[in-house]
């Protein structure tokens, strides 16, 4: 993309109204626009991220075996009324009429419609085990929404369901989605580390957040500091072994790592005392196992090998998309702006020209700018006529992680110069070379 074609309407000044950095830093950087309150239209820069985010949860979704769908966002309040939640839900759920005065709402979760999809298409334990998800806006009438895409009112979702005969299966499904997880967060350049949650009016052990330690973070969290040095790297995985997920599943949750929810003062005190640590932390994902609740009160039954017809054991699984703009950012900048992981950059690079209109250095812009895009590379060029310093302070703001600048004395040597993001490393070297290094370090990402 040239920058003078994009649309990217950076502000100069920082906006009054936003209370944190992501924020901040995606309305300076042009990337969302509130519609209104917890409401936010996705500019092109801001778009193209939440896609790439949302690219990785299909991948990784869809590598654990879990088959990709889409709900409406509009639901049907009948539903609701048969798992008794549609009283329950409380004032956080947008209720709607149509014309015909039928009651409707727009869906801050799906268990409901799932199960429905379920009961009338699945029979028997033959169809087991499944899980679908899919990857779709909901609202919540949050009522404070805040913190621009952290805590907002619509918002896009993953969400996945797992349908399993015997509550053994149902706690394998969770432990594929724990690992599933695991990765994902890892590919968006993240830490996220599974805690034990609350399970809510439902209970049980089988609940666990996903949380990214950050200052700004609205849970407060306690745990044992070694969990921030298990990574799940590119270890592979075989997600149809009951051992290796549930061996991944016992290395992840065994230290102490719990939200405020369920924190026990005793426990945490047999953590080594130099371990200990209270931090606070952003929710980006949750799995939940949650047994027959639903299918039981929605008659979600199968035949089993016996016979004999029993409810489905389920769980559901989210992940934050849109949340995990914000989260990105919160971990993962610097005064001078956002410093995206590669895997999720909207840009793989950024070409500065020192001169425009410069003949050669014109010329050697776009040279680079074509060798990029022929070896399948998305880099922005900033082809204004602005200042240097203009240029440079742009770059910083979108966190593009690597900029070429050309310039008429660097070409007059034969070299340009190649500069990390994160570092703020500068190397000298021939066009040829700064295309072959960025490849590289892509090429080990898609
Ligand atoms: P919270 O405690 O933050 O309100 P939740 O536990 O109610 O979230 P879940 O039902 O577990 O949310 O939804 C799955 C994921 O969706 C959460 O882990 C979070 O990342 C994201 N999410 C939930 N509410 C919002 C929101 N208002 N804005 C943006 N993302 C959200
Ligand atoms: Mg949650």
């Amino acid at each position: 993309m040239r920058l003078s074609r994009y649309f990217l309407p950076v502000l100069k000044e920082n906006p009054s109204e936003a209370q944190i950095v992501s924020h901040r830093l995606m309305l300076r950087a042009g990337m969302i626009k509130q519609a209104s309150a917890g409401i936010y239209s996705w500019l092109p820069l801001g778009f193209k991220v939440l896609r790439k985010i949302e690219n990785i949860v299909h991948e990784e979704q869809q590598r654990a075996g879990h088959i990709p769908m889409l709900m409406p966002t509009l639901q049907s309040a009948d539903l609701w009324r048969e798992s008794g939640r549609y009283d329950d839900y409380g004032e956080e759920m947008l209720r709607i009429k149509d014309r015909h005065g039928r009651d409707m709402l727009y869906g801050p979760t799906n268990e409901e419609l799932i199960t429905d999809i379920f009961r009338s298409h699945v029979g028997s334990y033959k169809d087991l085990p499944l899980t679908l998800y899919h990857i779709q806006w909901k609202f919540r009438d949050e009522i404070r929404p805040r913190f621009g895409v952290m805590r907002g009112r619509e918002f896009f979702m993953k969400d996945g369901y797992n349908f399993d005969l015997t509550k053994e299966d149902a706690l394998h499904a969770y432990n594929r989605h724990l690992v599933s997880y695991l990765r994902t967060y890892e590919r968006l350049g993240l830490q996220a580390i599974p805690m034990r949650a609350d399970g809510g009016p439902i209970g049980g052990d089988y609940t666990h957040e996903f949380l990214v330690l950050a200052e700004t973070g609205e849970s407060e969290v306690f745990y044992d500091s070694a969990v921030t040095d298990l990574t799940f790297g590119d270890r592979a995985i075989d997600y149809d072994s009951v051992d290796q997920c549930a061996a991944v599943l016992e290395e992840f949750t065994s230290k102490y790592a719990r939200t405020d929810e369920t924190h026990d003062e005793a426990l945490f005190a047999e953590v080594p005392e130099a371990r200990q640590r209270t931090a606070r932390g952003i929710e980006v994902g949750q799995i939940f196992y949650f047994g027959t609740k639903y299918s039981e009160a929605m008659g979600a039954k199968v035949q089993g090998p016996d016979g004999k017809t029993v409810p489905v054991h389920m769980g559901s699984h989210g992940i934050g998309v849109s949340r995990l703009l914000g989260a990105i950012i919160e971990a993962s900048h610097d005064d001078k702006g956002i410093i995206w992981p590669e895997g999720v950059t909207p840009f793989h690079a950024g070409i500065v020209n020192l001169k425009q209109g410069d003949e050669e250095a014109d010329a050697a812009c776009e040279a680079l700018y074509a060798s990029l895009k022929a070896l399948g590379l998305d880099p922005l060029y900033d082809d204004r006529n602005e200042r240097a310093g203009g240029k440079f302070a742009t770059m910083d703001l979108l966190g593009l992680p690597w900029r070429i600048t050309v310039g008429p004395r660097g070409l007059k040597n034969g070299v340009v110069e190649l500069t990390s993001r994160r570092t703020g490393e500068s190397e000298e070297m021939p066009p040829e070379a700064a295309v072959e290094k960025i490849a590289q370090i892509y090429a080990g990402i898609a």
